[in-house]
């Protein structure tokens, strides 16, 4: 007789030292700033300590009426020479373009200097030195556990603290927050920390933190040259440690197949999920398929029977969907599976990537991530959903075409939300479709064949 152990909870676990981490590797992130568990915001007061001074953005404007996030510069739409700097309207009076490109966060406590900077997960510096426009600038890279290389940039540091080669692990103080701003340490401006994290080995940016400017022609303002090539290697920062500060967890203490039963209304793909070992080593799915930790067999229920894919996949490449249980096969005793799971926080951001993502899949009906317009909210658009929007620049067999991305998400539950798409050629909105998320999932061992209901409405396999 199996023990009836339920052997996972539904409940999202913060697993923060949790286990030992083999090094290096970058199996979970926290803030670089003060409380690393809680998200700096553009609200004072917030539980971080820390606030948005400028925030993540990569959208540009010509005229209108659009709202101005944080920021802005002005430039001709004609030759890109630089107008005088001036105010937003002159801008638009003059038929230039207002700027809004910033490739990280910048993070402040009321301009204070001399506050801790934390590595946001364990990493390997790659250089720390002094840059034109970052001042004293760290680059970390870090190994995530399906071997994909992401890396974090920390500018106007007080001082050359860390040197290349040295491993840092999550929280390590890799600095403290200045004001440098040259390749000697001069200083200028307000102190603050200029975040930013990219997932292309690439030179470091060049020239002042990372302004994006013409993202129509890809040539870039004097002096600000961040090309659209550059910038769509970025991501927004908090974003994405908020999608990694929390994740799922499943101890399986066994061999032998395990069902996962998703409680949520939402979907989610295994890309997002990875094993641990009791090492401390991490895997991708399929990194673990290939070193014998996993089969690479996976199973769905249809309400009678397994079903086994008939054209299986790489294991990494499933969508799971909402209400089947699926079951994957252990071939160790000592793993633990966890899935990152997109947070709550920062859902602005979290509809800009939305519509980030709708662009970088579709790449072939001319998007490019760099080359967003405007960016706008309406958050009482209708009864029950607000709806935001970004206009794209599309380029289809050399025509530019000005394409149009929704969100529209539930007044009610923000992280309910659906996305459609405007084809400028046709003039067609393409339909409401569903933006899942993974809510909460269960799991199960399996033993053939026959099914138990247990007490408290879990199933067990045996
Ligand atoms: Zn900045």
């Amino acid at each position: 007789m199996c023990k009836l152990t339920k052997l996972f909870m539904g409940t999202m676990l913060l697993v923060f030292s949790a286990i030992t981490l083999a090094a290096n590797e970058a199996t979970s992130f926290a803030y670089p700033v003060r409380n690393q568990n809680s998200s700096p915001t553009e609200q004072s007061g917030n539980a971080n300590g820390f606030v948005i001074t400028q925030n993540f953005n990569t959208s540009s404007v010509y005229g209108g009426s659009v709202a101005s996030p944080n920021g802005g510069w002005c430039g001709s739409n004609v030759n890109l020479s630089l107008l005088p700097q001036t105010d937003e309207a002159t801008c638009k009076q003059n038929n230039g373009k207002w700027v809004y490109g910033h490739t990280g966060v910048d993070l402040s406590t009321s301009g204070a200097c001399g506050g801790e900077i934390k590595a946001i997960a364990n990493g390997v510096v790659e250089f720390s030195v002094g840059f034109s426009g970052y001042g004293y600038l760290l680059k970390i890279k870090h190994t995530l556990p399906n071997g994909r290389i992401i890396y974090s940039l920390y500018g106007h540091r007080n001082s050359m603290m860390m040197s290349a080669g040295q491993s840092v692990a999550r929280g390590d103080v890799v600095g403290h927050i200045g004001n440098t701003v040259g390749v000697n340490g001069e200083t200028g401006g307000a102190c603050h920390l200029h975040f930013a994290i990219f997932d292309q080995a690439m030179p470091p940016p060049t020239t002042p933190v990372g302004y994006v400017y013409d993202d129509k022609t890809g040539v870039t303002l004097s002096g600000n040259p961040i090309t659209p090539n550059i910038i769509r290697y970025f991501y927004d920062p908090l974003l994405f440690i908020n999608d990694r500060n929390n994740e799922w967890q499943a101890i399986l203490p066994g061999t032998g197949y395990w069902s996962v039963n998703f409680s949520s209304t939402q979907s989610v793909t295994t890309r997002t999920a990875y094993v641990v070992n009791s090492a401390g080593d991490a895997k991708s799915l399929q990194s673990a398929v290939d070193a014998g930790w996993i089969s690479s067999d996976v199973y769905w229920w249809n309400g009678s029977s397994w079903m086994h894919y008939t054209n299986p996949r790489p294991i990494d490449s499933y969508t799971i969907s909402t209400g089947v249980t699926y079951a994957f096969g252990m071939l160790r005793t000592d793993l633990t599976l966890r899935w990152f799971t997109p947070g709550n926080n920062y859902l602005d951001a979290r509809w800009r990537q939305d519509m980030s993502e709708f662009t970088n899949v579709n790449a072939s009906l001319g998007f490019g991530r760099g080359l967003r317009e405007t960016y706008s909210n309406d958050p009482n658009w209708d009864v029950t959903y607000g709806i935001t929007y970004m206009v794209y620049e599309q380029t289809v067999n050399g025509t530019m075409y000005y394409a149009t991305v929704a969100v529209a998400y539930s007044k009610a539950d923000p992280l309910v939300r659906y996305v459609q798409y405007y084809n400028p050629q046709t003039s067609v909105w393409s339909g409401w479709v569903r933006v899942y998320q993974l809510i909460s999932f269960s799991f199960f061992r399996l033993m053939p064949k026959t099914r138990l209901p247990i007490v408290d409405g879990f199933f067990i396999w045996r």
